[in-house]
């Protein structure tokens, strides 16, 4: 029997009926009326040879999605009839993610190391993934929880005023990995997940650090998961197109943390280029063609609030009518802030009171979740 450790309310946000109406799969999955999307994607026969090119297996991959998606516009009922064959469409992800990795484009910093021959690019990791700790998790938003956490070593921004740093970057070059994390092959990320489900959670949260550059070991999990769990993506979203299609079918429900409203401040603090461009194309893929089912988390910052919460709400409003977003007014300077001035403070009262009034006048919808 599975005791649910509930914050009240955990409980008491699914009476607010817009809240449902967005996350109407999510919950359905919580109540066992709907299947989860891996699950599916199980019964999706994909027969593919191993040795054939990155190109062909691209194409196939973009075939077995629209017949995927013709599988999840039938009932549940129809749904659970479906067999689990032998190939489907997780192998076909699960190879071209290993092929990927010989050449790394997961994320849009591109290094194109071989992380096979554990070569390592910016994020510092081999093909091995390692996670830090695997918990059950009651902090996160209200409808997520209690949320089967899992946090991975290792990330793919730089971020200066990291709050994870310990377990992001300050152990590159300093800390043997296998000193400060747990090796996770994909059985044994499957094993962590299945066992987070007996505890309680109501998802898989997979997090970091970054799970981008895991995603080859987080995709094979899913052929030895066995539990109708929503499967949840918890990134800063920096993914190429190409990653993004891995999962995009995969996932039931999206944690995209967007910090920066341009692309200046995102090669300020976090070292990226082209911040914006990619994490709106991102956010408008798994708006339009994923789940939909997407909390976005927008942490305030001292300073920035003309520059990046205002636009990321007018794209919000914009482009995602159906996104949640969660106004974060948890920001403290940390890691290397002091280094820079403007955002070595908390965010002010009134700062936090703005952006909210904008998001009101917006109609965006966050308190729920906020
Ligand atoms: S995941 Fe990103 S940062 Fe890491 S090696 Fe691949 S492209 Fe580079």
């Amino acid at each position: 029997m599975v005791f649910r450790i509930l914050r009240p309310d955990s409980a008491l946000v699914w009476n607010n009926e817009e809240l449902r109406r967005r996350f109407p799969r999510y919950r359905g999955i919580i109540d066992d009326n709907e299947i989860a999307r891996y699950i599916i994607a199980k019964s999706i026969e994909c027969d593919f040879d191993p040795n054939d090119s990155i190109k062909n297996l691209e194409n196939l991959l973009s075939e077995k999605s629209l017949e995927f998606k013709e599988v999840l516009k039938k009932s549940t009922e129809e749904q659970k009839k479906r067999s689990i064959v032998s190939k489907n469409f997780i192998n076909l992800a699960e190879e071209l993610a290993n092929r990927y990795l010989e050449n790394c484009i997961f994320c849009e910093r591109q290094c194109k190391v071989n992380r096979i021959k554990d070569e390592t690019g910016f994020c510092y990791l081999s093909k091995d993934s390692y996670v830090s700790s695997a918990f059950l998790h009651s902090g996160e938003e209200a409808p997520l929880t209690p949320s089967g956490t899992i946090f991975f070593q290792g990330c793919n921004f730089g971020c200066v005023f990291c709050q994870n740093y310990d377990i992001s970057q300050s152990w590159k070059n300093k800390k043997k990995i296998e000193d400060v994390a747990q090796k996770v092959g994909v059985k044994q990320l499957a094993a962590l997940a299945d066992r987070l489900v007996e505890k309680g959670a109501i998802n898989i949260n997979y997090v970091g650090g970054d799970p981008i550059p895991n995603i080859h070991t987080i995709v094979g999990s899913l052929q030895y998961q066995t539990s109708n769990i929503t499967q949840l993506w918890n990134s800063n979203f920096f993914l190429t197109d190409k990653s993004l299609s891995l999962i995009l079918d995969l996932m039931d429900f999206w944690l995209p943390d967007w910090k920066y409203g341009n692309n200046e401040c995102g090669k300020r603090f976090s070292g990226i280029d082209n911040y914006f461009d990619v994490i709106a194309r991102n956010h408008k893929r798994i708006h339009d063609e994923g789940s939909g089912e997407i909390i976005i988390r927008h942490l305030v910052m001292p300073n920035h609030i003309e520059c990046c919460s205002k636009p990321i709400l007018d794209f919000v409003v914009k482009e995602l009518p159906k996104a949640v977003v969660n106004l974060m007014a948890q920001y403290r300077p940390q890691w290397k802030s002091s280094e820079y001035p403007e955002i070595n403070r908390r965010p002010s009262m009134g700062e936090i009171r703005e952006v909210k009034n904008y998001a009101d006048d917006l109609g965006i919808l966050y308190e729920s979740v906020s």
